[in-house]
């Protein structure tokens, strides 16, 4: 009787580096890490480039102070994200995560993007103004209030002030129902970023969210597969991003916004590439 001989299989380990330009820092009280670790971390998973975007402040930090950095903090963000950078083997970049308010557009525009030269700002589409307060956009889950964050969301994209849209299916966490009405919200925030060529995120962090039940089945609270299927149907421009709370995230937690795309035949663009930084 002839022995087989059992050969090892050959493990080819294509190894290919990604970007993320969704990262924050312990300087929001809901993230750990500082920009060196982030970099350290994103060297050892495999990155070909980098961008800090955390939260920003609010003038005399009277927005969600509990979860954003203080103003006086802003010179020690950049100062930190320009010493990591020179440690990088890969361009690093920074900017902020800001949400949309109209009361707050000098802000935006004439403090973080000119005045302190952040090089990208990134939607971050968390919140509906009611009654003078700014409620956070998953809690929602009332029609009346999603229409009300459609028109504050669809009038940020129309400002260009944003580089990209951060979790645009974020508000589908309070809306399990894949209603005409909430196709309609989609389809409306979908158009108007492919019209202002604001790229959309795949967002990695929703992903390691419990999952919980939606009309079709258990998913992810966002991204929603229905909303990126519209997306990809209409043409958008599509990115993958970790939005890293923790260093151990920051390319991992990308990697799986792209495994997630690709199961629903998206192929995405490089972030770093959509934003123009990297040729
Ligand atoms: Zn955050
Ligand atoms: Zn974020």
């Amino acid at each position: 009787m002839r022995r087989l001989s059992v050969r090892p299989a050959l493990c080819i380990v294509v190894l290919v580096n990604i970007s993320s330009y969704h990262t924050h820092t312990r300087l929001c009280k809901h993230a750990s890490g500082v920009p060196s670790d982030y970099i350290s971390q994103a060297l050892k998973d495999g990155c070909s480039s980098l961008g800090f975007s955390d939260h920003c402040p609010y003038p005399d930090d009277s927005v969600w102070f509990g979860s954003r950095m203080a103003c006086a903090q802003v010179p020690q963000y950049i100062a930190q994200v320009r010493d990591a950078q020179k440690t990088a083997p890969f361009p690093v970049h920074w900017g902020f995560e800001c949400e949309w308010h109209p009361a707050f557009e000098g802000w935006y525009r004439d403090y973080l993007r000119a005045e302190c030269g952040a090089e990208y700002l990134v939607y971050g589409s968390h919140w509906v103004g009611v009654n003078g307060d700014l409620l956070y956009i998953p809690d929602i889950s009332d029609s009346t209030l999603l229409h009300r964050y459609a028109d504050l969301t669809l009038e940020a994209l129309q400002t260009g002030l944003y580089d990209f849209f951060a979790h645009p299916d974020l508000f589908l966490s309070g809306f399990l129902n894949m209603t005409d009405d909430v196709k309609a919200v989609c389809a409306d925030i979908i158009d108007t970023a492919v019209e202002m060529k604001i790229p959309m995120e795949i967002n990695g962090l929703g992903l390691q969210r419990p999952k919980i039940r939606g009309d079709s089945g258990m998913r992810s609270p966002y991204p929603v597969r229905e909303f990126w299927e519209m997306a990809a149907a209409r043409n958008a421009v599509i990115v993958c991003n970790s939005d890293a709370h923790r260093p151990e995230d920051v390319i991992a937690s990308c990697k799986n916004a792209y495994e997630f795309a690709r199961e629903i035949g998206i192929e995405p663009v490089d972030t770093g590439t959509a934003l123009g930084f990297i040729r």
